[in-house]
């Protein structure tokens, strides 16, 4: 069980082509691929 506090920090990740960032891992819409930055709290 976790407490809701740990709910704000969220996942980000950005695309090595363009810089975009996204809160899901996968493909960015250039087509290129989503490294993992970690949580998005301390950015
Ligand atoms: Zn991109």
């Amino acid at each position: 069980m976790r407490p809701e506090s740990e709910h704000t920090g969220r996942e980000l990740y950005e695309c090595f082509e363009c810089g975009e960032r996204y809160e899901r891992g996968g493909t960015c819409e250039c087509g290129g691929e989503l490294r993992h930055l970690g949580r998005s709290r301390d950015l």
